[in-house]
């Protein structure tokens, strides 16, 4: 049964999509590249150049994670504008967007309407309400080791349509099979079928593993 890993940072890891960050060296497997917001506040003509040099690597199948984060030093008028581009380099290279987001899930919203390709909020840990806001905008989510505890999120997840989740990692270390097993059981499946379901969501984001 494949396990796959949404976002990943385990150099080594075969299955899933492993997070690059600038200048970094390329893994064997899957990756994704983006310019974190952390990342926003200096030197950003060479990064945009390393992103979309990289960019148009066959292993590389999506753009992030990249986003918009409210409780870190970049300006989030400078956040935004590394965001934007990146959402216009994505529609250009049709590569869907892994985002990170921090309480500034209304900015998000707005900013989705730039976007051609898909977007998926990775590490959703948040509340219902924010979640059902995001499906309602037809954004995917994935979930990674706080749905594992943190019985809300579970509440939320048992009623998230599998075609629009994903499981991950994250720079977390845990048995991905329990994550699995665990949203299985929360919307009356198998594991097996969970992976099935995931890799059509993969398909549909022309992922191909
Ligand atoms: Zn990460």
């Amino acid at each position: 049964m494949l396990l796959f890993d949404f976002h990943h940072h385990y150099f080594n890891s075969v299955s899933g999509i492993y997070n690059l960050g600038c200048g970094e060296e390329l893994p064997p497997a899957l990756f994704s590249a983006g310019i974190h917001p952390s990342e926003t506040a200096e030197n950003m003509e060479e990064k945009f150049r390393w992103l979309k040099e990289v960019s148009k690597n066959d292993k590389c199948v999506a753009i992030g994670e990249c986003g918009l984060d409210g409780i870190i030093k970049p300006d989030r008028q400078i956040q935004e504008e590394v965001f934007v581009k990146q959402i216009e380099w994505a529609n250009e290279i049709k590569k869907p967007l892994i985002i990170h987001c921090v309480k500034m899930f209304s900015d998000l919203i707005r900013l989705k309407k730039k976007a051609n390709v898909p977007m998926i909020v990775h590490g959703f840990n948040k509340r219902k309400t924010i979640g059902l806001e995001l499906l309602k905008n037809d954004f995917f989510l994935s979930f990674g080791k706080s749905a594992l505890y943190n019985v809300n999120l579970q509440d939320f997840l048992s009623e998230v349509p599998t075609e629009k989740l994903f499981l991950e990692t994250d720079t977390a270390d845990f048995d991905l099979r329990e994550l699995y097993e665990l949203t299985a059981r929360l919307k009356n499946t198998t594991p097996e079928e969970l992976s099935k379901k995931i890799k059509d969501n993969l398909e549909f984001l022309k992922i191909t593993i």
